[in-house]
């Protein structure tokens, strides 16, 4: 099994910072969000987590707002 590469992220052409430990790399995974007794107002959709590499905290976004950042 495979670990992802940490990557910097860029959310709406902003770099993305750690709210906890500032740190700036990223591994990135999608999940969908369950979210049984919110059926009908529109949050059961595909999420984007990004997961800082340094503490572990977890971000959560709607999918599609945050992507690596390609450098070069
Ligand atoms: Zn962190």
């Amino acid at each position: 099994m495979s670990r992802p590469t940490p990557m910097r992220m860029v959310v709406d052409d902003r770099p993305l910072a750690c709210v906890v430990c500032s740190g700036d790399t990223f591994t990135k995974r999608n999940v969908t969000m369950i979210t049984s007794g919110a059926a009908n107002t529109g949050f059961n959709k595909v999420a984007d987590a990004v997961v800082c590499s340094s503490c572990g905290f977890i971000h959560h976004f709607v999918a599609g707002v945050v992507t690596p950042l390609t450098e070069g």
